[in-house]
């Protein structure tokens, strides 16, 4: 198991947006950003977690509207796993 640690934030590809994606990879299904920011992050059907696009989950990226972006970051940091990757705008 990977300790806490800070999440991943990379630099800008310019989209305008802040970008979300999971590494499912790493997810190990605590469910932290589920409760934190269930609008954003929900659980598919192998409870792990994805993100929501429209009616559809997905591992990201994803835009995130900017009266979104405090929770994706809380998220973020408080994922056990540092499975959330943000990409902020530039
Ligand atoms: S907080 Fe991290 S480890 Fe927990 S469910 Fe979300 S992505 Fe997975």
């Amino acid at each position: 198991m990977k300790a806490m640690s800070e999440p991943n934030h990379s630099a800008s590809q310019d989209t305008g947006a802040t970008r979300v994606e999971v590494d499912q990879n790493l997810c190990q299904s605590a469910g932290y950003c589920v409760r934190t920011a269930p609008q954003i992050f929900a659980f598919d059907a192998d409870d792990i977690v994805a993100l929501r696009q429209g009616d559809q989950l997905t591992s990201g990226p994803v835009d995130v509207p900017e009266d979104q972006f405090k929770l994706a970051d809380r998220a973020a940091w408080d994922c056990p796993a540092a499975a959330i990757t943000l990409t902020p705008p530039a």
